[in-house]
């Protein structure tokens, strides 16, 4: 096949693709180890999953993730504050529609203690929604506001973003990558892809390495008062439903389906969350829209370099995703392993 001959629109030492709240930590680390970064994203900054998290950072109760997403939340408050972004401090709420799967809740607590997280079993009703008896209340947990953070991380010197492009073609020439956009390309030292549930486009080859997840959030006008999801956010069996209130007041409720061949609506659910425990609310103005995320199928983020060249991180692709439901969490951990992967060889 013959090697890309035609012009180059711009040249940077690392480029990321993808300005989402990942894309903008590796951004950042990468800036911060001296090297002039360009992001470029098909649309705004943060306009992908990143604008539509209500923003809660809470640790994975599966114990292969929990030490290293208990580090990624207080990683991310550590940055909140360095960008003078208030992190509000909540306790995520577990709770489960089974008897047998709330009874393997209420034994985790023991667990999750002994870990160095501040769990207990929740049975105000004033906090846990009728008809679920309890909860597991992780107080290790924040809301931040995820398109803030990542404006302000992007903003660095040595950090170009230009929006509304859209990477459609990666080729390698020599030591170096061209990205191709339509009447724009760029050549990289070291690509990083950010494209969250976009990657499969960009390459196949992770395509299968993730399922592509449906939702549907709904969202209310700002109220009046803060509800009892503003400090306890609820999580029903394990993210299937989400609810809770954002610092704009707004209550935010989200619905999945992991499996994406399932034809079941996920409007359906958080309607019949909303119908059930805040029937006043829909006399709101409501908005729905639906939405995709990604996940991984052991809920581990997947981090990697799609060529073998061992000795030199020049011409070498990287990808980055942070699987839906702990991604913020994810997100601090898997840009400073992405570096470390990029770096290595300039280290040693
Ligand atoms: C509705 C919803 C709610 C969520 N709630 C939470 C939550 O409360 N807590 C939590 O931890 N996680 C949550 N998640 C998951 C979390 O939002 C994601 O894990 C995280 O935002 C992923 O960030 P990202 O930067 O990898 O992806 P994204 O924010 O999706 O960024 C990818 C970017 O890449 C760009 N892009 C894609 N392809 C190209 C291309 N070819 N060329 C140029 N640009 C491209 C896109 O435009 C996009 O801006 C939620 C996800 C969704 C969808």
């Amino acid at each position: 096949m013959a090697a890309y001959n035609g012009p180059v629109d711009h040249d940077t030492e690392v480029l990321v693709i993808g300005a989402g709240i990942l894309g903008a930590l590796i951004a950042r680390q990468f800036a911060e180890n001296g090297l002039n970064v360009s992001v470029v994203d098909a649309q705004a900054i943060g306009s992908g999953a990143t604008r539509h998290a209500p923003g809660l950072a809470t640790p994975s109760l599966q114990r292969a993730h929990r030490q290293q997403t208990m580090r990624g939340v207080q990683m991310l408050a550590g940055l909140a504050q360095q960008h003078h972004l208030k992190p509000r401090l909540v306790g995520a709420l577990h709770v489960a529609s089974r008897p047998d799967d709330a009874d393997a809740l209420r034994g985790l607590v023991a667990e999750l203690q002994a870990d160095g997280l501040d769990a207990t079993w929740e049975t105000d009703p004033s906090v846990v929604p009728a008809g679920f008896g309890g909860g597991l209340r992780i107080a290790n947990s924040m809301l931040i506001d995820p398109v803030l953070l990542t404006t302000r991380l992007l903003q660095q010197p040595n950090i170009l973003v230009k929006q509304h492009v859209e990477i459609q073609k990666l080729e390698r020439v020599h030591r170096h990558v061209m990205a191709l956009a339509p009447g724009y390309s760029v050549r990289a030292g070291a690509v990083v892809l950010a494209t969250g549930a976009y990657t499969g486009l960009l390459s196949p080859y992770l395509a299968d390495s993730m399922q592509v997840v449906r939702g549907s959030v709904w969202r209310s006008q700002p109220q009046p008062k803060a509800m009892a999801c503003a400090s306890a956010p609820v999580v029903v069996d394990g993210g299937r439903l989400v609810a809770t209130q954002t610092a704009d007041m707004r209550v935010w409720v989200g619905a999945w389906r992991w499996n994406s061949r399932s034809t079941d609506d996920p409007a359906h659910d958080a309607r019949a969350y909303l119908n059930r425990h805040m029937p006043d609310l829909l006399a709101e103005t409501e908005l729905w829209m639906s939405a995709v995320g990604i996940t991984s199928h052991d809920g581990s983020p997947l981090i990697g370099s799609l060529s073998g060249n061992q000795r030199s991180s020049a011409g070498n692709v990287f990808y980055a995703l942070a699987p839906g439901r702990f991604g913020l969490a994810w997100a601090p951990v898997i840009a400073e392993q992405v570096i470390d992967l990029a770096l290595r060889p300039r280290k040693a």
